[in-house]
């Protein structure tokens, strides 16, 4: 297979795939213990079909048909604060990596988050207009909370939301994020209910909280990233626990496994002068108290990368978007001998 990369605009690059590609078939997994599993790179995936622009992928969710979506900035340059012309929602098949379309033309400034309810439905944010939106598995506009390029701290405004949790009642929590330091929970029409957090490093104070995830109960999971930990709370805001992960490493998203005793993370790392080190996965008990081992597969040599965010599937595949190198990245476990 032939990959060329050409860039066409600052951090946005063309992926051209011959149309002859055909999809790898990924055999089914046996269930596994996460410990002592090591994981590899899945070769030749994603597949573009046509000519595709992929720039600063930022977010990423799965729906209920393996149907993987990529929330990124396109070609468009985020702080010039215009509307990107191109598409922003790319949507893969998860098993093949085959690309399946792409909407989302004409809406965003600086995309962000991006997050599938258990109806389909695609909840993405937006950091430059400071809403959040939702729209439906075609791509109608159901929702949109927050007024455009107007920030505030109120029931109606935010400051850079970075992203949404939706309940099985399609209340929703967003993380604001940024420019705020809370947690906010809506109504399924977009009434503010109620809100937990302010600036600082207690418990229950945040520092950007970057991503949030929620199991079941309705537990809320939040990267609170400059922070460089993990927070848990239960559905009103009570705090039930951390895990701080070491200091220079800062938590940029969490995400509940398809087993929901498990929380996959990421984390991204600089050094004393602001250059990249690099992001590591991590994998945690939901309580927050059992690190476990994710390694990978000697092979693969890991660039330096920065993580946004990450997805698992129900086989324990991780799906993870990388902000520097401009990748989408799915890794399959394969048993430790
Ligand atoms: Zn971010």
């Amino acid at each position: 297979m032939i990959i060329r990369n050409r860039y066409i605009a600052k951090s946005a690059v063309t992926f051209i795939v011959g149309l002859s590609q055909l999809s790898m078939a990924i055999s089914a997994q046996a269930p596994l213990q996460l410990d002592k599993t090591r994981y590899r790179l899945v070769q030749n995936w994603p597949q573009f079909q046509s000519e595709q622009v992929l720039g600063q992928p930022s977010g990423l969710g799965l729906d209920s048909q393996n149907n993987l979506y990529v929330f990124h900035r396109a070609n468009g340059n985020p702080e010039d604060g215009k509307t990107i012309a191109q598409n922003t929602i790319a949507k893969f098949h998860a098993e093949t990596g085959l690309y399946l379309g792409s909407w989302g033309a004409g809406i965003f400034v600086w995309p962000h988050g991006l997050t599938i309810d258990h109806e389909d439905n695609i909840w993405v944010s937006d950091i430059a207009l400071h809403q959040v939106f939702k729209f439906s598995p075609e791509g109608k506009l159901l929702l949109k909370v927050g007024e455009a390029m107007e920030v505030g701290d109120d029931e109606n405004h935010f400051n850079k939301p970075t992203d949404v949790a939706v309940a099985k009642d399609g209340s929703f929590y967003v993380s604001d994020g940024y420019g705020n330091s809370r947690i906010v929970k809506f109504s399924p029409s977009g009434k503010f209910l109620f809100q937990w957090g302010e600036k600082g490093s207690a418990e229950g104070q945040f520092n950007l909280p970057h991503s949030l995830d929620m199991d079941k109960e309705e537990n809320i999971i939040v990267a609170d990233r400059e922070n460089a930990r993990i927070q848990k709370f239960d559905r009103n805001g009570k705090f039930l626990g951390q895990l701080q992960n070491h200091l220079e490493a800062k938590v940029y998203a969490v995400q509940y496994g398809e087993d929901p005793s498990l929380i996959y993370a990421i984390d991204y790392k600089v050094d004393a002068k602001s250059q990249p080190v690099g992001s590591k996965l991590l994998v945690f008990d939901a309580n927050l108290s059992r690190d476990h081992n994710f390694e990978f597969d000697s092979h693969y040599i890991i660039p330096i990368c920065r993580y946004h965010d990450i997805e698992i599937d129900e086989n324990q595949n991780v799906y993870v978007i990388d902000l520097l190198n401009n990748l989408i990245q799915k890794f399959t476990p394969i048993k430790f001998q």
